[in-house]
C-alpha cells in the first residue's frame, strides 16, 4: 500500500462514535442551517482563543475574503501578504477587489521576512496579512509597530496555525482579525468544509455576520452590499465541537511525530544537505504540514516512489509564478528565496493518528535514498 501524506481514516476509526452522534444530533435537531451547533461551536472557538467573537464561515477562502471585506478593503485597496502561501490567500484578496503585495520569505524558517514589509508600503496600502505557514506564527511584533506607525490594519491567515503559540499568545489574537480554515487536512480539520473568523471587534463581528448572510442584518433585510452565502454548515460546526475538544491532543500527536522525524534523521541535516523543520524562539509548532529541504528534491521524490512513498510539495508554484496571477506584474526572479524554495522543499507524511511503522518506513526509505544520492 502506498504512504500519503495525509490519511483521516485512522482518526475516523478511532473517533467515529463521536462523530456519527454529533451528525445524528443535528439531524433530529429540527434545525438544519445556522442553529444551535454553530452558535455553540462559535462561542467555544472564540472561547479557546480568549476573544469575544467569532464568525463561522463555509471555508477558509471565505473566511479571508469577508475578513478583508469587514476589515474594509475592496477595489484600489492594497494587502502586503506573501508568495509562499496556499493559493487561496491570494484568490481570497483578489476576491475581495483588493490588489495582492508580495514580500519574500526567509531562508531559515520559510515565513514572511517582516524586514521587507515597510518598503512595500504605498498609499493604497490597508491590511498586513501574514501567513502562518506550515503551523508557526510569523514574528508578530515588528508587524505591530509598522501597523501602528502606518494606520494598517492586521488579518492573520491561521488556517494551518489552529493552536500554535507565539511568545504565549496564541495564533489569531494578535491581530485585528484571524482567519482559520477546517479543511479537513487541517490541523482543526471538518468532515468536510469549513471556516471560521475570529476579533475582538463588535463592528467587525457584525460586518462579517451580515456578510455570510447575503448582507442581511436580519431575516429579508438587507443592509450592506455585495453580500455573500458563505455560512458554516450545521453538521460541520457539530463535528467540529467533538473535534476542538481534542485539538490540543491532536497537536501533541503531530509534535511526537515531529520529534521522531528529528531522532530518525537529524545526522543527515546539515549545509547543502537536508534541512528539517526549525523552531523558532517563543513559538510553538503545531506541523500542520512537515516541511523538509534539499537541494535535489526531485530526484528524491522520484527514488522514493520505488519505496511506494508518494510525498507533496506544499507549494511546488509559488503564487506569484502562476499564469492567473501573471496579471499582477511579478515576473520570474522578483522574489528569489521564495522561488528557489519551490524546487527544494518536500513534505513528510503528517497527522497525529499517522502510524508509527508508517513513519517508521518513511524513515528508513529517506535514509536509504540520501546515502544513495
Ligand atoms: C487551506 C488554506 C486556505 C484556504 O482554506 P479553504 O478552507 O481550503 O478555503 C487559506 N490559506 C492557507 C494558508 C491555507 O493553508
Amino acid at each position: 500500500m502506498t504512504t500519503y501524506v495525509w490519511d483521516y481514516l485512522p482518526e475516523y476509526e478511532k473517533e467515529k462514535a463521536d462523530i456519527l452522534a454529533a451528525v445524528e444530533k443535528v439531524f433530529s435537531s429540527g434545525r438544519l442551517v445556522l442553529g444551535d451547533s454553530v452558535q455553540g461551536f462559535e462561542q467555544e472557538f472564540a472561547g479557546y482563543h480568549g476573544v469575544g467573537h467569532c464568525t463561522g464561515v463555509d471555508n477558509g477562502t471565505n473566511a479571508l475574503k469577508l475578513a478583508l471585506e469587514a476589515l474594509g478593503v475592496g477595489p484600489g485597496d492594497e494587502v502586503i501578504t506573501v508568495s509562499n502561501t496556499a493559493a487561496p490567500t491570494v484568490v481570497a484578496i483578489m476576491g475581495a477587489g483588493a490588489t495582492p503585495v508580495f514580500v519574500d520569505v526567509r531562508e531559515e524558517d520559510f515565513l514572511m521576512d517582516t524586514d521587507q514589509v515597510e518598503a512595500a508600503i504605498t498609499p493604497r496600502t490597508k491590511v498586513l496579512l501574514p501567513v502562518h505557514l506550515y503551523g508557526q506564527c510569523v514574528d508578530m511584533a515588528p508587524l505591530r509597530r509598522i501597523a501602528e506607525k502606518h494606520g494598517l490594519k492586521i488579518l492573520e491567515d491561521c488556517a494551518q496555525a489552529h493552536g500554535a503559540r507565539h511568545h504565549g499568545s496564541l495564533a489569531g489574537t494578535m491581530s485585528d482579525a484571524a482567519a482559520f480554515s477546517f479543511y479537513p487536512t487541517k490541523v482543526l480539520g471538518a468532515y468536510g468544509d469549513g471556516g471560521a473568523v475570529i476579533t475582538a471587534d463588535d463592528e467587525t463581528d457584525r460586518a462579517l455576520r451580515q456578510l455570510r448572510y447575503y448582507g442581511m442584518d436580519k431575516v429579508y433585510y438587507v443592509v450592506r452590499t455585495p453580500g455573500h452565502n458563505a455560512r458554516l454548515d450545521e453538521v460541520q460546526a457539530e463535528i467540529l465541537r467533538t473535534k476542538l475538544a481534542r485539538l490540543d491532543s491532536y497537536i501533541e500527536g503531530r509534535n511526537a511525530v515531529a520529534r521522531r522525524y528529528e531522532e530518525g534523521l537529524a545526522d543527515l541535516t546539515g549545509p547543502g544537505r537536508l534541512q528539517l523543520p526549525a523552531t523558532n524562539d517563543g513559538n510553538t509548532h503545531v506541523y500542520y504540514v512537515y516541511v523538509a529541504r534539499h537541494p535535489r528534491r526531485d530526484e528524491i521524490i522520484e527514488a522514493l516512489k520505488a519505496h511506494d512513498i508518494s510525498l507533496n510539495i506544499s507549494y511546488p508554484w509559488p503564487v506569484h509564478t502562476m499564469s492567473g496571477f501573471e496579471h499582477l506584474g511579478w515576473p520570474k526572479g522578483s522574489l528569489p528565496v521564495t522561488e528557489r524554495l519551490a524546487g527544494e522543499i518536500f513534505s513528510l507524511p503528517m497527522y497525529p493518528s499517522l502510524p508509527e511503522a508508517v513513519q517508521e518506513k518513511t524513515i528508513a526509505a529517506l535514509r536509504d535514498v540520501l546515502a544513495a544520492l
